[in-house]
């Protein structure tokens, strides 16, 4: 049995994770951490998921008090506190599986750093289907790229604190890469005013937030004459979670290295 950890599991993602783990075979919820100040600490997992039973685990508000109850950690906060919690998984030799999106570069580049000393998943989106999609994207930009005007529309839940979503982000780095792009010298987030004709060298990002929307993504090839659209919607943030939790119990059978979802999934 792996022994998962959750850490923001009063969270939306959070409370998803619990539930994904205690349908999962080979898994077991090891210890939920939440915030000290958060009405859900010292509440059984079970209760903060809303299964309807007790599983036993009670909610504590810091890793150093379940250090010896978990094998991987799961993450799903925001990246200040999962650096903090990537740097407690690298001092006492457990993997992590980071779901968090919005770092900076820098935070992106320390997170590699750790990597070289334990096994990191990180990917903007678990799901099978968007890490379908990413290798839809590599073919329709090999076919369609050079002549098609390239755009990434995204719409999420109005609770959404970053933009773009890490998931348009990544999409547009695929396609970038495939193009020979670097992303940052192309991509164009919004747009307003006397804007000019739209350079063909870009990349377009529009985000979209309202409602409940879990996450809506689609990138446009258009040319003169048709126009190729790839899309996935999310319609439960079980899918995150899954694609999460299947990640758990892979990663302690790599050895120290940054992963992504194409990895777990084998692509
Ligand atoms: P959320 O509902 O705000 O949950 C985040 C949880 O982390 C909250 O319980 C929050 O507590 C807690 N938290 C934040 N900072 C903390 C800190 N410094 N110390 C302790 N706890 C802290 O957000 P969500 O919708 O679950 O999303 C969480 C992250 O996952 C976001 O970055 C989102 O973009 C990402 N996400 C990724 C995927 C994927 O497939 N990779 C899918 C969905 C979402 P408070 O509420 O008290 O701040």
């Amino acid at each position: 049995m792996t022994r998962i950890a959750i850490t923001g599991a009063a969270g939306r993602m959070g409370r998803v994770l619990i539930q994904a783990v205690d349908a999962a075979e080979g898994a077991d919820i090891g210890a939920v951490i939440v915030r000290h100040d958060d009405p859900m600490l010292g509440i059984d997992a079970g209760a903060i998921a809303g299964l309807g039973k007790d599983l036993g685990i009670s909610a504590v508000a810091s890793l150093d008090e379940v250090a010896d109850q978990f094998d991987v950690l799961i993450d799903f906060t925001t990246p200040v506190a999962t650096l903090a919690n990537l740097a407690f998984c690298q001092h006492h030799g457990k993997c992590i599986v980071i779901g968090t999106t919005g770092f900076s570069d820098a935070e992106k580049a320390i997170l590699a750093d750790t990597a070289k000393h334990t096994g990191v998943v990180f990917a903007p989106n678990y799901s099978v289907g968007v890490n379908l999609c990413l290798n839809l994207l590599r073919m329709a930009a090999k076919v369609m790229g050079e002549e098609s005007d390239i755009e990434v529309v995204e719409m999420h839940h109005r609770h959404k604190v970053d933009a773009p979503s890490g998931t348009a982000l990544r999409m547009g780095e695929v396609v970038a890469e495939t193009m020979g792009w670097d992303l940052k010298e192309v991509a164009c987030y919004g747009r307003e005013g006397q804007t000019g004709a739209r350079p063909h060298k870009q990349i377009g990002f529009e985000t979209i937030r309202g409602g409940d929307v879990v996450g809506d993504h689609t990138v446009m090839f258009a040319t003169e004459g048709e126009r190729v659209e790839v899309t996935h919607k999310a319609q439960s943030r079980m899918t995150f979670a899954r694609g999460a939790v299947r990640s758990a119990l892979w990663i302690p059978t790599q050895g120290a290295g940054l992963y992504d979802m194409q990895d777990v999934l084998g692509f």
